[in-house]
């Protein structure tokens, strides 16, 4: 189960919606560039589990930069990583 929490940057107090987690089909995974999270479609299995795939990654539709299981969620308009996640999330998705 993936969710969407409403984040503020500490750094500049920008206010945006942050997609976390993965479903049964998709799982969240941040740009090395940008920070921002993109659902990647992996029919089934986890990413990133196995010892053998380090470091998943794919090409950011937006940026095209590197999609990685070790990137963090960063603010889109500073790139800051200090963010404040709400513990709350507003939506649900799988
Ligand atoms: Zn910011
Ligand atoms: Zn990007």
């Amino acid at each position: 189960m993936g969710q969407i929490n409403a984040t503020t940057c500490q750094d500049c107090g920008h206010h945006f919606e942050l997609r976390l987690g993965g479903g049964f089909i998709a799982q969240v995974v941040f740009c090395e560039d940008c920070g921002r999270g993109e659902a990647v479609f992996h029919g089934g299995k986890s990413l990133g589990e196995r010892d053998d795939e380090p470091g998943w990654s794919g090409r950011c539709p937006r940026c095209h930069g590197r999609l990685s299981l070790r990137a963090r969620a960063r603010c889109p308009r500073c790139r800051s990583t200090r963010l404040d996640v709400d513990e709350e999330p507003t939506v649900l998705w799988d």
